[in-house]
């Protein structure tokens, strides 16, 4: 009946301050996207909260939940998961409201603002797919945690890098597949990935201290 799944009827409610009501609803939200980080399902999400009425206005708290999916920052491998957050914001009347507060209609309020906002500052800017994912080799762009590459680059001379890896018979996929973007993402621009002058990675977080021998 209801055009939105997300407007909430008020009039008897707020007849009685103190008056509480759960409501619960799911439905889809339209576009919400953080950085590489979007909603599920054409952003669908779920609001679970107890409306409280109170002077001057009806609190609302409780907490918004969705599914999300993005990739890796690191290994740019696809990921999932799901967010749930917590909710506790002041409806006030229409015309009454300011920018910490969200309009209440003459008999309904309306948990889509309330619910996207929420949304929008709790989904993950750069998840990891896991805490000590290793990303990309900067030098091949193959990923650091599969097989040894053959790259060292930490240490050596990373112009004889190409022909390590093909002795190692680690030679990156043909180009295309590759995908220099994936191992630019790790922090350095295209154009340095095999430039003799950057050896390593000095702004890489996630370098492990050393991972060259040296009594190879
Ligand atoms: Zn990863
Ligand atoms: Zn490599």
């Amino acid at each position: 009946m209801s055009p939105s799944p997300w407007m909430v009827p008020v009039t008897a409610l707020r007849r009685n301050v103190g008056a509480r009501r759960m409501e619960r609803r799911s439905g889809r939200l339209g576009e919400i996207r953080v950085v590489d980080t979007s909603v599920r399902d054409g952003g669908a999400a779920t609001v679970e909260v107890v409306l409280t009425v109170v002077l001057g206005g009806i609190e609302v708290a409780g907490t918004v939940g969705a599914r999300w999916e993005s990739s890796c920052r690191r290994c740019l491998r696809p990921l999932q998961g799901t967010v749930e957050c917590p909710v506790r914001e002041l409806y006030r009347p229409a015309g009454e409201d300011d920018e910490e507060t969200y309009a209440l209609g003459a008999d309904q309020l309306d948990l889509e603002p309330l619910a996207r906002d929420a949304l929008l500052l709790a989904l993950p800017l750069a998840p990891l797919c896991s805490d000590d994912c290793q990303g990309l080799c900067p030098l091949c762009g193959a990923e650091r945690a599969g097989a040894p590459c053959g790259c060292d680059p930490v240490g050596g001379d990373p112009r004889w890098a190409p022909l390590q890896a093909l002795v190692s018979g680690a030679w990156p996929e043909p180009a295309g597949a590759a995908e220099p973007a994936a191992a630019a993402a790790e922090s350095a621009p295209p154009s340095d990935l095999r430039s003799p002058s950057h050896p390593s990675h000095p702004s890489d977080p996630s370098d492990p201290s050393d991972p060259s021998d040296p009594s190879d």
